[in-house]
């Protein structure tokens, strides 16, 4: 990555700092950052010798420096001009050293820092921008400029975290302090065998996962490794398994995959607004009539996921079912999503659709109220209800890793179940 114009030489010698830490913490750090252009505080000097000398990757012993941030319409001409960076070192940098960095891409409220010779010419030696919260760039001045682009060491944690459910997954675990992700995350693990739509009042949850941070702040959950859903009373396990030279993927307390041939649901977050019934007064027409389908109410635009593989069989529009899209799994299953404010690009008849895949966006279109997407489940060419059919089991663990399985699984299991889950006790009391 380092592209050199020319030979830097300095008393600020160039390091490389690798910071990888793993440790157990029950405590949740939210993340605070400052949205794309924000501008935040204006420029401050910082100190003659800044506590940590080590910083994208430049020993700054014996430097002095001075963060701030882009200021909104402030030009790198602004930034460096006052230093002693003429018209022709910006040149240089704008053009000169445009395929490391466009000068052109700095954003207000991105951070900076001057970094200068601690002597009494206070000689600007190095400009560095932060272009995202893990990449920067490096502009070193001497006799000539040299740039260069790194990325900040990367700390992952594991951490553990547990909850007992009184509204909703996420809003438990916003209560907590946990990332919104972490609910996503739990979703994804949790989209063949929980069905989050009928969470009840007093399931509890226990987790153990990988945050990754960035000058201690968090950027992001890179990985679940093990969780337990206790849902209706029933223990759900997810246990991570990778066996050696195999893609990994989350086993369950009796060595079967969480992952199956058939999501839950066709849309996350949402509320089940009207469940299938052979009589349902229907809310437009005030008629009654069976209804086929399970709706799921979300906002206009939400994605519509297939919730199996298959292959699309009709993608068109009819009065009542407005745009529509029927997947056919195999010769037993086919899956339907109606109100669709507009089916995705490509998906037509003959099209193949994986798992997961999006096919459409919650509408109104047809006969319906408001925006929900209407999911009927064919078995065999009639049409049941998605939330009582019985489906194939999941497979289970391949022998030949069953006890490599069997001793991650214990390990897993043990972890988990030392978490306190809050409010448990007091739930367990009340029952
Ligand atoms: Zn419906």
């Amino acid at each position: 990555m380092l592209r050199l114009v020319g030979l830097m030489l300095g008393t600020c010698v160039a390091g490389l700092l690798v910071w990888w830490l793993v440790d157990i913490d029950g405590r949740l750090n939210r993340t605070l950052f400052g949205s794309e252009g924000e501008v935040l505080d204006s420029t401050e000097i910082e100190g003659a010798f800044p506590s940590d000398p080590l910083k994208y990757g430049l020993d700054l012993t014996g430097c002095e420096t001075l963060t701030g941030q882009v200021k909104r319409n402030e030009f790198l001409h602004d930034i460096l001009s006052p230093y002693g960076i003429g018209p022709v070192e910006l040149d240089v940098m704008g053009r000169g050293l445009k395929d490391t960095f466009d000068v052109r891409k700095m954003r207000a409220g991105h951070p900076y820092t001057l970094v200068f010779d601690h002597d009494p010419d206070r000689r600007l030696r190095f400009f560095v921008y932060e272009i995202s919260r893990t990449d920067y760039v490096v502009y070193s001045f001497d006799s000539v400029i040299t740039a260069h682009k790194d990325k900040k060491p990367v700390r992952v944690e594991t951490r553990q975290t547990a909850g007992t459910i009184h509204s909703s997954l996420y809003l438990t675990l916003d209560q907590q302090g946990a990332s919104p992700e972490l609910a996503i995350k739990l979703s994804e693990v949790y989209a063949w065998a929980v069905d989050f739509y009928r969470i009840q009042k007093g399931d509890w949850f226990r987790v153990i996962y990988d945050e990754q941070f960035v000058d201690s702040q968090s950027v992001g959950i890179s990985h679940i490794k093990g969780a337990v859903f206790n849902h209706y009373g029933h223990d759900y396990y997810a246990v991570w398994f990778e066996a050696h030279g195999q893609e990994g993927d989350y086993f369950d307390q009796d060595n079967r995959a969480c992952r199956s041939t058939f999501l839950k649901a066709p849309v996350r977050f949402t509320r089940i607004s009207s469940r299938y019934t052979l009589s349902r007064k229907h809310p437009k027409t005030g008629v009654v009539k069976p209804h086929f389908g399970t709706d799921y109410a979300a906002p206009y635009g939400t994605p519509i996921v297939s919730t199996a593989n298959g292959t699309v069989s009709e993608a068109t529009h009819s009065k009542y079912n407005g745009n529509y899209v029927k997947v056919r799994h195999n010769s037993t299953y086919s899956t339907q999503y109606l109100h669709m404010q507009k089916i995705a690009s490509g998906i037509r008849p003959g099209v193949r659709v994986q798992q997961g895949q999006v096919i459409g966006y919650v509408g109104s279109t047809g006969l319906a109220t408001g925006p929900h997407v209407c999911y009927r489940f064919w078995v065999n060419g009639r049409q049941l209800d998605a939330l009582k059919v019985e489906l194939p089991p999941a497979e289970p663990v391949k022998a030949e890793y069953l006890d490599a399985y069997e001793a991650v699984k214990r390990e897993m299991m043990e972890r988990l179940q030392q978490i306190p889950v809050p409010g448990r006790e007091e739930v367990a009391l009340t029952k």
